[in-house]
């Protein structure tokens, strides 16, 4: 499995850069996970939309999901012009009501399954796409939001999307041999991080008591000073970390 980041930073991108989103490459299938604002621009660069097999969403929020009404008047452009000739299937959670009722009216180019239809499998929701089989589950933020575990041929990469912390969450990543973790808030702001996001700190403790082979924090927030965060990081699983940065590819 080939990993790709296209974006890394919330609630909103540096110039030139990117929201949420990997791209997720294994022989034929292809796969975005996570589509925030500009992520489509940086797929141009480093893959290609037309050979998408299928874009991941894990929340509603517009820095995983702002760049769908795009997605969107792509595959329209595209049916007229023979790039494409099917509507873009979109994996999403069909909640809350207010920010679906707007994305779902852009299924007139996309072919929404939501998440929460899925078939069950224990505590989660999985789907089989080309040689990918992903396995979501529920975490805990401001609105419905999942993590997911994408698997093939004895690889597996975990992904928390946006997250408070709870304890199975450990549970769900453990031994990862890619863990991509959101680490977003400095143990100053720690208060703001309760009910929606990780602490820098708390994802490399995370990390650490899961013992994930690789660890790859990321979903910065563009106030702070990345060197603070891998140090807070840092602290909390050892020394030696990556940040993920647009254009880093990591093979599994
Ligand atoms: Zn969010
Ligand atoms: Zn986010």
């Amino acid at each position: 499995m080939r990993i790709t980041v296209l974006g890394k930073w919330s609630p909103y991108p540096k110039g030139n850069e990117a929201c949420s989103g990997y791209l997720i490459e294994n022989s034929d299938t292809r796969i975005a996970l996570d589509f925030g604002n500009g992520v489509f621009s940086k797929l141009e660069l480093y893959g290609s939309f037309w050979d998408l097999n299928a874009i991941i969403c894990t929340h509603l929020h517009a820095d995983h999901s702002g760049d769908l009404p795009i997605a969107r008047n792509a595959v329209k452009s595209g049916i007229l012009y023979n790039k494409i000739k099917a509507k873009m299937p979109v994996y999403l959670p069909g909640e809350p009501a207010l920010n679906y009722s707007i994305i779902d009216t852009y299924q007139d180019g996309l072919q929404f399954n939501i998440i929460e239809g899925l078939p069950e499998e224990n505590l989660y929701r999985t789907t089989q796409i080309g040689s990918l089989k992903l396995k979501f589950f529920k975490v805990e933020h401001t609105m419905l939001a999942y993590g997911v575990e994408i698997e093939t041929q004895g690889k597996r990469v975990a992904y928390t999307g946006d997250t408070h912390y709870f304890p199975d969450l450990i549970d769900y990543v453990m031994a990862a041999d890619l863990f991509i973790c959101e680490a977003t808030v400095l143990e100053k702001n720690k208060d703001y991080a309760v009910g929606r996001h990780l602490t820098a700190r708390q994802a490399g403790e995370i990390a650490r008591r899961a013992k994930v082979k690789q660890f790859l924090p990321s979903h910065f927030f563009p106030e702070y000073d990345l060197d603070y965060v891998k140090k807070e990081i840092e602290e909390g699983y050892g020394s030696g970390i990556i940040m993920a940065e647009e254009g880093m590819i990591i093979e599994i």
